[in-house]
């Protein structure tokens, strides 16, 4: 892999199954991202989990011993804020369906969220992120959003997660009862989103053939990198075995069984 590498100037790197598991350091994860800091390569972190906020992620990875700044985080909370930023959405007209936590960042974030979902009619759009506290009643607000014309934004489209006692309803199962209630386009604000994407890109400042995507996950890492024009790496320390990607039609430019250099 090492002689690959060095056409590269910059990475996005995932997190979960690339980085850690369980947020526990990958045999040769760390290695790898010292390697990239002593050539001096460009690198991002991008994940799909947005329970955490930039910054959070970065202390958890110094405390692992990789370095990051959490300018170098990536969520899809990130793209929203972006999205905001570049006025593709109206910051006073937002309703928020996620954890409180959550919520609390964004307005941290300067996001004016509509805080009395009485007034569902003002919102032009929603921002549904799975949490244990989602109800009825959001349910409910959020249909009643849509209904009047609410652009229906998502962290994940994943239908569930896995957990000791199962698969557990994820934030993409909380949309499919929205969209139920009322059919509507739903924007994944995650991968594989070329937004995300592109927002990675933007944020190393380098050509698209310049960067290599590293991932675990088929689906959201290298489909959506390939959907871009972004070279991809797939590593075998996560979602996918060998066996899966012999029978999947999606193909990295790459394969690795870890990140050893
Ligand atoms: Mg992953």
């Amino acid at each position: 892999m090492k002689n690959n590498l060095s056409k590269f100037k910059g990475f996005i790197i995932d997190l979960d199954g690339v980085i850690y598991l369980d947020k526990k350091l990958i045999p040769f994860s760390k290695q790898f991202i010292d390697y990239l800091n002593y050539k001096k390569k460009k690198y991002v972190f991008l994940t799909n989990d947005s329970s955490l906020s930039p910054n959070e992620y970065s202390k958890i990875l110094l405390k692992l011993g990789i370095e990051c700044e959490k300018e170098q985080v990536i969520t899809p909370i990130t793209n929203f804020l972006d999205m905001i930023e570049k006025k593709e959405l109206d910051n006073n007209r937002i309703m928020a369906f996620c954890s409180r936590k959550l919520k609390n960042y964004i307005r941290r974030s300067k996001v004016k969220i509509i805080e009395d979902v009485l007034k569902f009619k003002d919102s032009q759009s929603i921002l549904v992120s799975g949490n244990i506290n989602f109800n009825y009643k959001d349910l409910m607000y959020a249909s009643l959003c849509v209904q009047n014309g609410a652009k229906l934004l998502t962290t994940s489209i994943d239908d569930t997660y896995p957990s000791e006692l199962g698969n557990l309803p994820a934030t993409g199962a909380l949309v499919a009862a929205i969209t139920k209630t009322f059919p509507t386009s739903v924007f994944n604000l995650g991968k594989p989103s070329k937004r995300i994407f592109n927002l990675a890109r933007n944020k190393l400042n380098l050509k698209k053939s310049e960067i290599l995507t590293i991932g675990d996950n088929l689906i959201t890492d290298i489909a959506g990198s390939n959907s871009v024009g972004i070279e991809s790496a797939l590593v075998l320390t996560g979602k996918t075995s060998k066996s899966i990607l012999k029978e999947s039609k999606i193909k990295p430019t790459y394969t690795m069984n870890n990140l050893k250099i």
